[in-house]
């Protein structure tokens, strides 16, 4: 019986552990924030909105994952979605933005950019349709506050995001046309579970991979060797390569 109690605890504790684990891992928030933003879109008129959540689409031998695709016959809207806490600086062309708590400063990588590149992507895929108007859309689900976002792409909150997607309102497509453009994603689309599976892995490796470097000294950035400096909040770890390496990170 005393054996029967200790499995139960244990199969128990080890439950525990994977879901704090999980919850740690970067993909976990983003995926809550993700079914936010789904929520959201599911307030678009049908007639008019085509909304495709989490593609995976694989182009040129590369795969990408797009948070959401919007298609009507005002074109194309991508939105990026991101879940985060504290203060939001950035603008439209840095390499990476910033995410602000109390005294904590983590640096992700500009989701404008990496949109970009999604509607790059798309526009291999969509070749065909030169007149489609592709518009970005970066959305914060989060509890976190933009503070100083300096961009000409909209970076707005979740409930601002459908209005941001009604503002445009000049037709460049046909009806049919809309569902061509959605015929064609669909034939680039990844639905092999084994293809996401390495994507997401892939993602994760490289999330390791950046705390690995930093731990070992080795800035993530630029391969120079982190250094302690003293800045007004305290001890943080700098590359010895700044100015020109700009890596930061609080201890
Ligand atoms: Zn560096």
């Amino acid at each position: 019986m005393e054996s029967m109690a200790f499995l139960v605890f244990i199969s128990l504790a080890f439950l525990l552990i994977t879901t704090l684990y999980q919850s740690y891992l970067p993909g976990y928030k983003g995926t809550v924030g993700e079914k936010i933003v789904a929520r959201q879109l599911q307030r678009l008129n049908k007639n008019e909105y085509t909304v495709l959540n989490n593609i995976y689409l694989k182009v040129n031998g590369r795969s990408i994952q797009i948070d959401h695709l919007v298609l009507s016959v005002y074109g194309i809207f991508v939105i990026e979605t991101k879940n985060y806490s504290g203060w939001i600086h950035g603008n439209e062309n840095s390499e990476f933005w910033t995410q602000t708590f109390y005294k904590k400063k983590i640096k992700f990588g500009n989701p404008v950019k990496q949109n970009r590149a999604h509607i790059y992507f798309l526009k291999r895929v969509l070749a065909s349709y030169k007149q489609l108007d592709y518009y970005s859309i970066i959305v914060f689900a989060g509890d976190g506050t933009l503070k100083n976002v300096c961009t000409q792409t909209p970076v707005v909150y979740k409930n601002r995001l459908i209005k941001t997607i009604r503002q445009v309102k000049t037709p460049v497509l046909s009806g049919e046309q809309v569902v061509e453009v959605a015929d064609q994603i669909r034939r680039y689309r990844v639905i092999d579970r084994k293809v996401i599976k390495e994507h997401k892995n892939y993602v994760r490796r490289s999330y390791f991979e950046r705390n690995r470097k930093i731990n070992a000294l080795i800035c993530p950035d630029c391969g120079g060797e982190l250094v302690v400096r003293n800045g007004k909040y305290g001890e943080f770890y700098g590359c010895s390569n700044f100015p020109r390496c700009r890596f930061i990170q609080s201890l």
